[in-house]
Protein backbone atom coordinates (compact mmCIF):
# COMPACT_ATOMS: atom_id res chain seq x y z
CA UNK A 1 0.00 0.00 0.00
CA UNK A 2 1.48 3.53 -1.02
CA UNK A 3 0.97 6.38 1.11
CA UNK A 4 -2.49 7.94 1.06
CA UNK A 5 -2.38 11.32 -0.35
CA UNK A 6 -6.35 11.86 -1.28
CA UNK A 7 -9.89 10.97 0.53
CA UNK A 8 -12.32 10.84 -2.43
CA UNK A 9 -15.73 10.77 -1.25
CA UNK A 10 -19.81 9.72 -2.66
CA UNK A 11 -21.95 12.48 -2.05
CA UNK A 12 -25.65 10.70 -1.88
CA UNK A 13 -25.66 8.52 1.61
CA UNK A 14 -22.55 8.89 1.69
CA UNK A 15 -21.80 13.25 2.75
CA UNK A 16 -25.25 13.64 2.24
CA UNK A 17 -28.18 11.89 4.65
CA UNK A 18 -30.23 10.95 2.07
CA UNK A 19 -33.13 9.49 3.98
CA UNK A 20 -33.29 12.73 6.07
CA UNK A 21 -33.19 14.76 3.10
CA UNK A 22 -35.80 12.88 1.14
CA UNK A 23 -38.11 12.79 3.52
CA UNK A 24 -37.82 16.68 4.23
CA UNK A 25 -38.16 17.54 0.93
CA UNK A 26 -41.69 15.06 0.79
CA UNK A 27 -42.91 17.08 3.53
CA UNK A 28 -42.28 20.46 2.17
CA UNK A 29 -43.99 18.71 -1.34
CA UNK A 30 -47.10 17.78 1.11
CA UNK A 31 -47.47 20.91 2.55
CA UNK A 32 -47.52 22.25 -1.10
CA UNK A 33 -49.74 19.91 -2.78
CA UNK A 34 -51.51 18.43 -0.46
CA UNK A 35 -52.30 20.44 2.04
CA UNK A 36 -56.60 19.72 2.12
CA UNK A 37 -55.83 16.50 3.69
CA UNK A 38 -55.66 16.30 7.53
CA UNK A 39 -53.74 13.15 7.17
CA UNK A 40 -50.73 12.54 5.49
CA UNK A 41 -49.19 9.96 6.55
CA UNK A 42 -49.24 7.41 4.27
CA UNK A 43 -48.49 9.55 1.48
CA UNK A 44 -45.44 10.54 2.78
CA UNK A 45 -44.79 6.98 3.15
CA UNK A 46 -46.15 5.86 -0.23
CA UNK A 47 -43.66 9.13 -1.90
CA UNK A 48 -41.00 7.49 0.07
CA UNK A 49 -41.26 3.80 -0.73
CA UNK A 50 -41.81 4.44 -5.05
CA UNK A 51 -38.39 6.93 -4.78
CA UNK A 52 -36.45 3.75 -4.01
CA UNK A 53 -34.59 5.50 -2.22
CA UNK A 54 -33.02 7.88 -5.32
CA UNK A 55 -32.65 5.00 -8.06
CA UNK A 56 -35.74 5.54 -9.66
CA UNK A 57 -35.89 8.44 -12.84
CA UNK A 58 -37.37 11.40 -11.05
CA UNK A 59 -39.95 11.28 -14.27
CA UNK A 60 -41.52 8.21 -13.35
CA UNK A 61 -41.37 8.59 -9.89
CA UNK A 62 -43.53 11.83 -10.48
CA UNK A 63 -45.96 9.89 -12.99
CA UNK A 64 -46.89 7.66 -10.59
CA UNK A 65 -47.84 10.38 -8.14
CA UNK A 66 -49.83 11.81 -10.47
CA UNK A 67 -51.84 8.73 -10.90
CA UNK A 68 -52.05 7.43 -7.16
CA UNK A 69 -51.92 10.37 -4.96
CA UNK A 70 -55.52 12.40 -3.85
CA UNK A 71 -54.71 15.56 -5.90
CA UNK A 72 -57.45 18.42 -5.16
CA UNK A 73 -58.38 20.37 -8.10
CA UNK A 74 -56.61 20.72 -11.31
CA UNK A 75 -53.45 18.20 -11.12
CA UNK A 76 -50.69 19.78 -11.84
CA UNK A 77 -48.41 18.89 -15.17
CA UNK A 78 -45.45 16.74 -14.40
CA UNK A 79 -43.41 19.10 -15.20
CA UNK A 80 -44.25 21.40 -12.80
CA UNK A 81 -42.92 19.07 -10.61
CA UNK A 82 -39.87 18.12 -11.95
CA UNK A 83 -39.45 22.02 -11.67
CA UNK A 84 -41.02 21.93 -7.92
CA UNK A 85 -37.86 19.35 -7.08
CA UNK A 86 -35.03 20.93 -8.74
CA UNK A 87 -36.25 24.00 -6.76
CA UNK A 88 -36.45 22.76 -3.47
CA UNK A 89 -35.01 19.23 -3.27
CA UNK A 90 -31.67 20.96 -2.88
CA UNK A 91 -33.16 23.20 -0.31
CA UNK A 92 -33.73 19.96 1.89
CA UNK A 93 -30.06 18.74 1.56
CA UNK A 94 -29.04 17.63 5.42
CA UNK A 95 -25.07 16.10 5.88
CA UNK A 96 -24.76 12.77 7.71
CA UNK A 97 -24.51 13.45 11.31
CA UNK A 98 -20.99 14.94 12.16
CA UNK A 99 -19.87 14.70 8.65
CA UNK A 100 -18.55 18.48 8.78
CA UNK A 101 -16.00 17.66 11.54
CA UNK A 102 -14.80 14.28 9.77
CA UNK A 103 -14.35 16.44 6.62
CA UNK A 104 -12.67 19.73 8.89
CA UNK A 105 -10.67 17.11 9.94
CA UNK A 106 -9.10 15.38 7.35
CA UNK A 107 -8.68 18.30 4.99
CA UNK A 108 -6.31 19.28 7.29
CA UNK A 109 -4.01 16.68 5.96
CA UNK A 110 -5.05 14.99 2.91
CA UNK A 111 -6.33 16.42 -0.75
CA UNK A 112 -10.16 16.24 -0.64
CA UNK A 113 -12.08 15.20 -3.52
CA UNK A 114 -15.79 14.23 -4.31
CA UNK A 115 -17.35 11.86 -7.37
CA UNK A 116 -20.96 12.05 -7.28
CA UNK A 117 -23.31 10.44 -10.26
CA UNK A 118 -26.15 12.68 -10.71
CA UNK A 119 -27.63 15.44 -12.68
CA UNK A 120 -25.07 18.79 -12.39
CA UNK A 121 -27.73 21.26 -11.38
CA UNK A 122 -29.04 19.58 -8.35
CA UNK A 123 -25.58 18.07 -7.22
CA UNK A 124 -24.16 21.33 -7.39
CA UNK A 125 -27.28 22.91 -5.97
CA UNK A 126 -26.83 19.85 -2.93
CA UNK A 127 -23.22 20.38 -2.11
CA UNK A 128 -23.72 24.51 -2.05
CA UNK A 129 -26.27 24.11 0.70
CA UNK A 130 -24.35 21.63 2.39
CA UNK A 131 -21.96 24.65 2.49
CA UNK A 132 -18.83 22.24 1.71
CA UNK A 133 -17.85 23.58 -1.98
CA UNK A 134 -14.77 24.87 -0.34
CA UNK A 135 -13.59 21.95 1.21
CA UNK A 136 -13.07 19.92 -2.05
CA UNK A 137 -10.05 20.30 -3.72
CA UNK A 138 -11.92 18.60 -6.60
CA UNK A 139 -15.83 18.06 -7.40
CA UNK A 140 -17.03 15.36 -10.37
CA UNK A 141 -20.41 15.29 -10.93
CA UNK A 142 -21.38 12.37 -13.65
CA UNK A 143 -23.79 14.72 -16.01
CA UNK A 144 -20.62 17.13 -16.57
CA UNK A 145 -18.06 14.67 -17.07
CA UNK A 146 -20.08 12.59 -19.49
CA UNK A 147 -19.63 9.44 -17.65
CA UNK A 148 -20.93 7.96 -14.40
CA UNK A 149 -20.17 5.36 -12.09
CA UNK A 150 -19.37 2.64 -11.89
CA UNK A 151 -17.22 3.23 -15.05
CA UNK A 152 -13.83 2.84 -13.96
CA UNK A 153 -13.09 6.54 -16.22
CA UNK A 154 -14.61 8.60 -13.96
CA UNK A 155 -12.38 7.57 -11.43
CA UNK A 156 -9.48 7.94 -13.52
CA UNK A 157 -10.43 11.34 -14.39
CA UNK A 158 -9.93 11.99 -10.89
CA UNK A 159 -6.38 11.38 -10.43
CA UNK A 160 -5.34 12.43 -13.71
CA UNK A 161 -6.82 16.15 -12.30
CA UNK A 162 -5.31 15.56 -8.93
CA UNK A 163 -2.18 14.05 -10.43
CA UNK A 164 -2.09 11.13 -8.15
CA UNK A 165 -1.80 6.71 -8.40
CA UNK A 166 -4.71 5.36 -7.61
CA UNK A 167 -3.38 3.32 -4.95
CA UNK A 168 -2.55 7.33 -3.22
CA UNK A 169 -6.38 7.58 -3.20
CA UNK A 170 -8.90 6.09 -0.72
CA UNK A 171 -12.77 5.89 -2.14
CA UNK A 172 -14.97 6.34 0.52
CA UNK A 173 -19.02 5.49 -0.64
CA UNK A 174 -22.22 3.31 -0.18
CA UNK A 175 -22.96 1.82 -3.15
CA UNK A 176 -21.06 -1.37 -3.67
CA UNK A 177 -20.97 -1.36 -7.53
CA UNK A 178 -20.84 2.49 -8.45
CA UNK A 179 -18.69 3.27 -5.30
CA UNK A 180 -16.46 0.40 -4.61
CA UNK A 181 -16.38 -1.89 -7.39
CA UNK A 182 -15.91 0.83 -9.72
CA UNK A 183 -13.02 2.76 -7.38
CA UNK A 184 -11.20 -0.43 -6.71
CA UNK A 185 -11.47 -1.93 -10.50
CA UNK A 186 -8.76 1.11 -11.11
CA UNK A 187 -7.10 0.32 -7.80
CA UNK A 188 -8.22 2.46 -5.45
CA UNK A 189 -8.39 1.79 -1.94
CA UNK A 190 -12.34 1.69 -1.00
CA UNK A 191 -14.34 2.13 2.51
CA UNK A 192 -17.79 0.86 2.05
CA UNK A 193 -20.07 2.88 4.35
CA UNK A 194 -23.28 0.52 4.26
CA UNK A 195 -25.55 3.12 4.78
CA UNK A 196 -28.38 1.30 3.75
CA UNK A 197 -28.28 -1.93 5.24
CA UNK A 198 -28.10 0.16 8.86
CA UNK A 199 -30.99 1.79 7.54
CA UNK A 200 -32.69 3.47 10.65
CA UNK A 201 -29.62 4.31 12.23
CA UNK A 202 -27.61 5.72 9.33
CA UNK A 203 -26.77 8.66 9.99
CA UNK A 204 -25.74 7.74 13.90
CA UNK A 205 -23.30 4.94 12.78
CA UNK A 206 -22.10 6.92 9.73
CA UNK A 207 -19.40 8.95 11.94
CA UNK A 208 -17.89 5.86 13.42
CA UNK A 209 -18.02 3.69 10.29
CA UNK A 210 -16.52 6.15 8.52
CA UNK A 211 -13.37 7.54 11.13
CA UNK A 212 -12.86 4.14 12.17
CA UNK A 213 -12.05 2.78 8.54
CA UNK A 214 -10.42 5.64 7.41
CA UNK A 215 -7.96 5.89 10.42
CA UNK A 216 -7.10 2.12 9.84
CA UNK A 217 -6.76 2.79 5.94
CA UNK A 218 -4.46 5.48 6.77
CA UNK A 219 -2.61 3.72 9.71
CA UNK A 220 -1.79 1.11 7.52
CA UNK A 221 -0.55 3.47 4.28
CA UNK A 222 1.92 4.98 7.32
CA UNK A 223 2.82 1.93 8.53
CA UNK A 224 3.90 -0.05 5.29
CA UNK A 225 5.58 3.68 4.03
CA UNK A 226 7.60 3.14 7.47
CA UNK A 227 8.74 -0.27 6.17
MG1 LIG B 1 -24.21 7.15 -2.72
Amino acid sequence: MKAIKAIIFDLDNTLLDRTSTFRSFTNVFIETYFNHLEMTQEICERIIYLDQDGYKDKSELFSQLIDELPWSGVIPQKLDLLNFYTTEYVKCAILMDRAREVITHFRKKYTMALITNGQTLIQHGKINQLGIRDDFDLIIVSEEAGVKKPNPRIFEMAIEELQLKPEECVYIGDHPINDIEGAARIGMETIWIKVKILFEWSAKIWIQTCCEQLKNCLRKSLLKQGN
